[in-house]
C-alpha cells in the first residue's frame, strides 16, 4: 500500500456538530421535565408496538442526528412510563435532577473507567469522599468511612450490594470449613426478593423467611428459634438480612436484637435500607437504625429518593478486609506501582464487575447543589404530603390503613371488601392521570401510595384523593 492510498481516519460527528445537537438535547430534556403532566403516567403501548416501528437491519451508512432527536418523540415516548411525572406513586420514587443528570453527562463525556486508582484517580478520591460525608450526614458508624476500618463504595443497585455482601459471608463461612450446601441466609417473609436471588446465586444452600409481627417487622423470637433449630438439624447458619424499609410497606426489622442474635452465633447481618437510608439524613428518622454498630454491612440507594438518577446504590462495610480478601485477584495486566504502594483504594477488589464508571460525580453534584438542608426539605415535604394523605384515609370509614407508615408510603385498602379494592385499584389505573401500586399484604389486595418524586406538590395529591374519592 502507497502512502497516497492509505486509508484516512475515519470521522463521525464534529465537536461542533455535538454542540450542536448537545444544545437541541438539554432543550429538549428541560421541555420534557416542563410538559410531563401532559402524558399519561403509564405508557399504554402494547407488547410489540414500539419495535415493530424500527427497520429489521441496522443502518448500513450512518443516519442524520436530526432524525435520532425526531424519532425519540415519535418512537420512543409513546413507549415511556414517566417515572418523572409529578403524579408517580407507584413502587417506589426513581428520581432524575438537574444537577444529576448534567454530572451523567459529564460522566458519559470523560468516558474514564475507574476500576483502579490509577486508571482515573479522580473517580476514585471522590467516590471515597462522598461516601464518608453520607456517613457523616446518614449518622452511620464512623469507623464505616474509607478513612478508618470500613468504607463504601457504588453499585449499580442495591441487589449487587446484597448479593456482594452475601457472597463475602459465604467466603468467610467457607474459610472455616462450612459447605454452601450447608449454609442458611434468614431474612423476613416481607424481605425484597434480592436477598433470595442473591443467596441463591452466591450457592446458599438454604434460605429461610421468618415471620413478622403486626408491625411488618421481623419476629425475633422466630429468628433465634430458627437459628438454633438449623443449627440442630446439621445446618450452618451464615447470613442475615435486616431489613430497614421492606418494599411493601416500609416496615422495619429490629436491627439491635438481630445484631445481638448475629454476635451470639457468628452471623453476618446485612441491613437493606434500599429506600428508607435516604430518609436518615433527618435526624428525627434515625431511631429506626439504632444497633447499627452490631452490623457487617448496608445498603441504600440514592437512586431511590435522593434526587441522583438510576443507578446509584451505596454499600457499605464495616470492615473492608473481608471484602477485599474475597474479591481481589490480581492478573499480571492490572498491576501497577500505586496499588503496590498499598496507599490507594482499587474499587474493582469492591464488587463484582471490573470496568466501574464515574457514578461518584452525580452524587457529589446533588450533594453539593442541592446542600444537606435541601435534600432533607425534600424528604420532609414528601413525609408531610405522605401523612396528610394518611390521615384523610384515616378519618374516612371507606378505607383502612393495613401497616404503619413512618416514611413516605401509605398502604391502603377499602373496609367493603376485597374486591372493593380490586375495582378501586383497576378504576384509578384506567384514568391514566396517575400511577400508583395495586398489591398484596396477607394475601389480600392493598394499595400502595408512595410519595417522592421531587416535583410532586400538595395539588398532585390533592387531586390523587380526588380520584380515590370518586371511585371508592
Ligand atoms: N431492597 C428494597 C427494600 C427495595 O425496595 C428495592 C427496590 O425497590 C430493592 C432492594 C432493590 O433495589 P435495586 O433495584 O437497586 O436492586
Amino acid at each position: 500500500m502507497t502512502e497516497s492510498n492509505f486509508p484516512q481516519p475515519p470521522k463521525h460527528l464534529s465537536t461542533e456538530e455535538f454542540r450542536q445537537h448537545g444544545h437541541a438535547l438539554i432543550d429538549w430534556i428541560a421541555d420534557y421535565w416542563d410538559r410531563v403532566e401532559d402524558f399519561r403516567v403509564v405508557s399504554d403501548a402494547t407488547p410489540g408496538s414500539i419495535r415493530e416501528q424500527l427497520p429489521t437491519a441496522a443502518p448500513e451508512v450512518g443516519e442524520p442526528f436530526e432524525d435520532l432527536i425526531r424519532d425519540l418523540d415519535d418512537i420512543v415516548m409513546p413507549g415511556i412510563t414517566h417515572w418523572q411525572h409529578p403524579s408517580w406513586f407507584a413502587f417506589f420514587p426513581a428520581n432524575a435532577s438537574p444537577p444529576s443528570v448534567l454530572a451523567e453527562l459529564v460522566s458519559a463525556g470523560l468516558g474514564v473507567q475507574g476500576m483502579l486508582w490509577s486508571t482515573s484517580p479522580a473517580a476514585t478520591e471522590i467516590e471515597s469522599h462522598v461516601l464518608d460525608w453520607l456517613v457523616d450526614l446518614l449518622d452511620l458508624p464512623a469507623y464505616w468511612k474509607t478513612t478508618e476500618q470500613g468504607g463504601g463504595v457504588l453499585q449499580m443497585s442495591a441487589s449487587d450490594s446484597t448479593h456482594t455482601a452475601l457472597v463475602v459471608a459465604r467466603h468467610q463461612a467457607t474459610n472455616r470449613g462450612v459447605q454452601p450446601g450447608s449454609m442458611v441466609a434468614y431474612a423476613s417473609t416481607q424481605t425484597h426478593s434480592s436477598i433470595q436471588k442473591g443467596a441463591t446465586v452466591a450457592g446458599y444452600g438454604h434460605v429461610r423467611l421468618i415471620d413478622v409481627d403486626g408491625q411488618q417487622a421481623m419476629n425475633i423470637e422466630a429468628l433465634q428459634s430458627a437459628v438454633e433449630e438449623d443449627k440442630a438439624n446439621g445446618l450452618s447458619p451464615v447470613f442475615v438480612a435486616a431489613s430497614l424499609g421492606t418494599t411493601g410497606t416500609t416496615g422495619v426489622d429490629p436491627i439491635e436484637a438481630m445484631g445481638a442474635i448475629c454476635k451470639e452465633h457468628d452471623l453476618w447481618l446485612h441491613v437493606d435500607a434500599a429506600y428508607a437510608g435516604n430518609a436518615m439524613i433527618c435526624p428525627e428518622f434515625r431511631h429506626y437504625q439504632a444497633g447499627l454498630e452490631l452490623v457487617d454491612s448496608y445498603t441504600f440507594n440514592p437512586h431511590k429518593w435522593l434526587m441522583v438518577n438510576f443507578d446509584c446504590s451505596v454499600f457499605y462495610v464495616a470492615d473492608r478486609g473481608p471484602l477485599i480478601d474475597c474479591l481481589s485477584i490480581l492478573p499480571p495486566y492490572l498491576k501497577n506501582e500505586a496499588s503496590a504502594s498499598g496507599a490507594v483504594i482499587d474499587y474493582r477488589d469492591w464488587h463484582v464487575p471490573l470496568g466501574r464508571r464515574f457514578r461518584a460525580l452525580k452524587l457529589w453534584w446533588v450533594i453539593r447543589s442541592y446542600g444537606a438542608e435541601g435534600l432533607r426539605e425534600m424528604i420532609r415535604y414528601h413525609v408531610a404530603l405522605t401523612q396528610q394523605l394518611a390521615d384523610r384515609l384515616d378519618r374516612d370509614p371507606r378505607f383502612e390503613i393495613v401497616a404503619p407508615h413512618p416514611f413516605a408510603l401509605v398502604c391502603f385498602r377499602c373496609t367493603e371488601s376485597d374486591e372493593a379494592t380490586s375495582r378501586l385499584i383497576e378504576a384509578v389505573n384506567k384514568v391514566g392521570s396517575v400511577a400508583w401500586t395495586g398489591s398484596e399484604l396477607d394475601g389480600r389486595p392493598m394499595i400502595r401510595v408512595s410519595i417522592g418524586q421531587r416535583s410532586t406538590e400538595q395539588s398532585h395529591v390533592d387531586a390523587l384523593w380526588d380520584l380515590i374519592d370518586e371511585h371508592a
